[in-house]
């Protein structure tokens, strides 16, 4: 009987395998970084070549250090980075372009030409999304029309889309040799391209996109068999039982099944997830309607969500473009130097402002200075940016759902930073929530893989799971909590209008 479960988690820094028992507990981790390309300014591209056998490299690591086989794995749950898009050559497996990141801002100008006939919420009310750079679909549209030949290629159907999972997915059951082209409903969600009623690809869409509708996944449920390994894999013949976005994932992996549950995770950027159970709901505040999960054939569960392009990479930015930290950790040293932000404010704005603003002319401020403000209060303000980001997508959270959250449940690679959980708590006025096991994206493929596969019974088996391993309670008073969030929307307009 196999024991144990194994998730892929391909990210925007790295890929990474991790084994979960049955308990939820993690037996072991593999995992590699892979290299950032920044071709111009705004660009960002991955080498998805790099990224697939970085993949097949984890899954060995992870194996190898728990002495398991693939004997032991009784299924493979796939989680990625969202929106990310690869296009390569069926017949080949060679991607014809470097994979364009969800951060990367290129396609502005074919945002503004779908625009122009419109405006950005042209498609909103059948997929949830603005017209923005954030999403495939201008990306798919860019490689379409940049990339010499790809058109006629595309037209001749040798050419096929996918997010990170796809890719992935499509490589693991056996690329050129019957290799799985699909997808699951949550990462379709984030293309563009699918109805959120139908769970399908919209031909009208794809007609005012251009795209033809050969290059797309098959969407599928995302708990439920997808294929198996290939047999050139360490995991071969072990079924892939599940595949979600890496928000819905992290959702996923922090039980929060009912409607009205959420959870936000702090990485790269911040996405908080807003479960609305079987319910559509269209905000009116800036956010994105997509989908939760899907379990087999059930109805799919929906969620309100509030993205936010920059939080970690701050953290990263002062490290690796100003030097003022050698590691990220170093942030938090360097916020204690300090009582307060001294009357700094910064307002990442690197690649515009997502939710809930959603400007794409907005670039970064650091604004407030004077001469008594030291590195110490400006690692203070990027660390308190992302708890400023994330009380405005939380409020409007509350106003779409007309229900006040009591308590926010965290993850990511930023939660281990005290000094900011606690201005998080202070700057919501309420209690902020993290789980014993804090990788919950992979957490959250395990569970989709093992439900899938009978490892996991059902839901209840996965919420008994979820454990309570910190809390930060508010401590700030009101009246300075409220001038701090007049402050921070004030240099929020400072960055409005910049790009010409
Ligand atoms: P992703 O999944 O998006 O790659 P992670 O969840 O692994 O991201 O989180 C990594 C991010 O968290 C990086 O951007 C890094 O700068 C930031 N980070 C890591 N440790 C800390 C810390 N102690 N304080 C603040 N930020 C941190």
């Amino acid at each position: 009987m196999a024991d144990y479960v194994l998730a892929i988690d391909q990210g925007t820094t790295s890929s990474r395998a991790i084994i979960f028992d049955k308990g939820g507990s993690i037996i072991s981790t593999g995992q590699l970084e892979h290299e950032q390309i920044f071709p111009k300014p705004g660009w960002v591209e991955h080498d998805p070549l790099e990224i697939w056998h970085n993949v097949s490299e984890v899954i060995g690591q992870a194996l190898g250090k728990a002495h398991l086989t693939r004997h032991d794995i009784a299924a493979i749950g796939i989680t990625n980075q969202r929106e990310t898009a690869v296009v390569w050559d069926k017949n080949t497996g060679q991607p014809i372009y470097n994979a364009i990141v969800w951060q990367d801002t290129r396609t502005q100008p074919i945002v503004d030409r779908l625009a122009a006939d419109g405006g950005v919420e042209r498609f909103k009310q059948q997929v949830g999304l603005p017209l923005a750079t954030y999403f495939s679909g201008t990306k798919i549209v860019w490689i379409l029309e940049n990339v010499e030949g790809a058109r006629e290629k595309a037209e001749a159907g040798d050419l096929i889309f996918g997010n990170t999972d796809t890719w992935v997915l499509w490589n693991l059951t056996g690329g050129v040799d019957g290799g799985v082209h699909a997808t699951d409903v949550t990462n379709a969600s984030r293309t563009m391209f699918m109805d959120l009623e139908t769970l399908s690809w919209d031909d009208d869409i794809l007609a005012a996109f251009d795209v033809p509708k050969s290059m797309l996944p098959a969407i599928k449920p995302s708990s439920g068999v997808f294929g198996v390994a290939h047999s050139s894999s360490l995991v071969r013949e072990v079924p892939i039982a599940g595949d979600l976005g890496d928000q819905q994932a992290a959702t996923f992996g922090q039980a929060a099944y009912d409607p009205g549950e959420s959870k936000n995770t702090y990485g790269t950027g911040n996405f908080l997830i807003f479960n609305t159970g079987e319910e559509i709901v269209h905000s009116k505040n800036g956010l994105l309607t997509t989908l939760g999960y899907q379990i087999g054939d059930e109805k799919p569960h929906y969620a309100l969500e509030g993205s936010i392009a920059v939080t970690g990479s701050l953290v990263q930015w002062l490290r690796d473009n100003l030097g003022i930290i050698s590691s990220a950790p170093e942030i938090e040293e360097l916020a204690k130097t300090v009582d307060d932000n001294g009357g700094a404010y910064f307002v990442p704005a690197f690649s515009g402002l997502f939710a809930p603003y959603w400007r794409p002319d907005a670039r970064g401020a650091l604004v407030g200075l004077t001469r008594y403000v030291n590195k110490g209060h400006i690692a203070r303000a990027a660390l308190e940016a992302t708890a400023f980001q994330t009380r405005e997508v939380l409020d409007a959270v509350n106003a779409d759902s007309g229900v006040d959250l009591t308590e926010l449940k965290v993850d990511g690679g930023m939660i281990a930073n005290n000094t900011l959980m606690q201005f998080q708590a202070d700057i919501l006025g309420v209690p902020v929530v993290r789980p014993v096991v804090a990788e919950t994206t992979a957490l959250g493929a395990a569970y989709a893989a093992g439900l899938a596969v009978g490892f996991w019974s059902d839901l209840d088996d996965l919420r008994k799971n979820w454990q309570e391993d910190s809390r930060w309670e508010p401590q700030m008073d009101d009246a300075e909590r409220e001038r701090q969030l007049r402050n921070w929307k004030k240099a929020v307009t400072k960055t409005f209008d910049w790009v010409d």
